[in-house]
């Protein structure tokens, strides 16, 4: 089977995240798309939600899809997961799937400073989809690694988690732009609201 593995905070996800997994899954014909939050991202602060709930609001987020799964090995391994820690015990798990790694443009650029890309752009390949703000220039990385990324056409989307977060924060509406389950998850646990929550 060809499955596509989508990593992100998902702080919370929206949209955006459901489109590019989309894009990269018709494209590509892959066979399932596996959403896969992070516990701690190596390049990011501490999230907003907890672990618990931002795996809770990305189910939420892809239910009713077919072929749309949560992998929530990050996020239950706890600490700081390196992408080719995942995809080495994924690989070892399910040796005869074809993994691809979807990602944003913007996550594209850093694709060079991943850590082991030389072994990981051996073991699967990217699909890299457009992002506004961001070129998606791969003339940019080298050979190695810009011969293992494709490129899937997606409708530009300019939503992101933290724009989600701030207009939260202003009190402002995150209607249609994340689905209503997210949305009813982030209104019913006063998510990224003005009130501070008890967090343990
Ligand atoms: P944050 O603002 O907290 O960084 P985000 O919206 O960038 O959140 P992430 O969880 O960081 O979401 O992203 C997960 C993956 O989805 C990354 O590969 C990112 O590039 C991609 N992505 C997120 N939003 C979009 C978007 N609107 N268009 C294209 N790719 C996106
Ligand atoms: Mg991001």
């Amino acid at each position: 089977m060809k499955i596509g593995i989508m990593g992100g905070t998902f702080d919370p996800p929206h949209i955006g995240h459901l489109l590019v997994a989309e894009a990269a899954r018709d494209a590509y014909s892959l066979d399932e798309v596996w959403f896969m939050p992070s516990h701690i991202p190596p390049h990011k602060q501490a999230a907003g939600a907890t672990g618990a709930e931002r795996l809770a609001m990305t189910e939420a987020a892809l239910a009713g899809h077919p072929a749309f799964r949560i992998l929530d090995v990050e996020i239950r391994k706890g600490g700081v997961s390196y992408t080719i820690d995942t995809v080495r015990g994924l690989q070892d798990l399910h040796p005869a799937h074809d993994f691809f790694f979807i990602i944003g443009a913007d996550m594209v650029e850093y694709l060079p400073k991943w850590r082991e890309i030389n072994e990981l752009a051996e073991r699967l390949t990217f699909i890299g989809v457009g992002r506004p703000g961001t070129l998606l220039d791969l003339a940019q990385l080298p050979d190695y690694i810009a011969s293992k990324v494709l490129l899937a056409d997606m409708p530009l989307v300019d939503i992101s988690s933290t724009v989600i977060r701030q207009r939260r924060a202003e009190g402002k509406s995150i209607r249609y732009m994340v689905p209503d389950a997210v949305l009813e998850f982030v209104q019913r646990s006063g998510l990224y609201g003005l009130q501070p929550r008890s967090v343990n």
